[in-house]
């Protein structure tokens, strides 16, 4: 787990920051995926940068965009030296409004003028699962506010941020979970996310053996929820490594 903060992180600026607990410094919500020997980032969030020197991350093989606000893209710049590593583009997959904000908000990275010392990405529009690199990656359309966006599922894992509403259909795909991170903005109700109760009501539908809550507003602290949380759902906090 790279980040599991919300939108402005945690602790938020301005705030006072003396005796804020280790694991309520939340950088923005970001994982990756280790299989075998292909590195699967979720998400390049502004503090893509630090989270990679902070985790070790030597390679990225893809990325999977889970929806384009700024909190889960700004740090795409920062792609540019693992396409250098790869020497080859990085294919980043996401829905087609995704792929389109994208393309629009950082330009400059896909327009055909040659600037040297940028990324090189390969956007790529899903909406069915597919295979990239030998593994199959089922895409999870999920309701943010009124923005319809992407979770995923790969193996027995589903990662799903900036969630307000989970359709049937959705339900299905999820079954037989060994883990689920979810969407936890705070206590209070939300109209882009869950709180903490809508997500615990999630859990408790997928009942997965394990879940992790992300997303998580700076009103929410560690120790606190750990104390809350029904049995099998924790919070999440960075650098939170996960064998499956
Ligand atoms: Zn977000
Ligand atoms: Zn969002």
């Amino acid at each position: 787990m790279l980040g599991c903060g919300s939108s402005v992180g945690s602790p938020v600026l301005g705030k006072d920051t003396v005796g804020v607990e280790k694991k309520d410094w939340r950088t923005r919500s970001s994982i990756i995926l280790l299989i075998e020997e292909v590195s699967i980032l979720i998400d390049t969030t502004p503090d893509f940068r630090q989270q990679a020197l902070l985790n070790n991350v030597k390679n990225i093989d893809f990325v999977l965009y889970t929806h384009s606000h700024a909190d889960h893209t700004h740090g795409i710049d920062d792609l540019r030296i693992f396409s250098y590593i790869k020497e080859d583009k990085i294919s980043c997959f996401g829905n087609s409004h995704t792929i389109n904000d994208i393309k629009r908000n950082f330009s400059y990275i896909f327009n055909n003028k040659n600037i040297s010392g940028r990324p090189r990405l390969d956007l790529k529009v899903v909406n069915d699962s597919f295979i990239e690199q030998g593994i199959e990656i089922i895409p999870l359309p999920i309701k943010h506010k009124d923005w319809d966006i992407l979770g995923y599922r790969i193996n027995n894992f589903a990662y799903i941020t900036d969630c307000s509403f989970i359709s049937d259909e959705t339900f299905s795909k999820i079954e037989d979970l060994d883990l689920l991170i979810i969407d936890s903005l705070r206590y209070s109700k939300h109209d882009a996310h869950l709180s903490v109760d809508e997500a615990i009501l999630i859990a408790q539908k997928v009942n997965p053996k394990r879940t992790i809550l992300t997303h998580m507003g700076s009103d929410l602290k560690y120790n606190e929820l750990i104390e809350y949380l029904p049995k099998g759902i924790e919070p999440g906090y960075d650098g939170l490594i996960v064998n499956l």
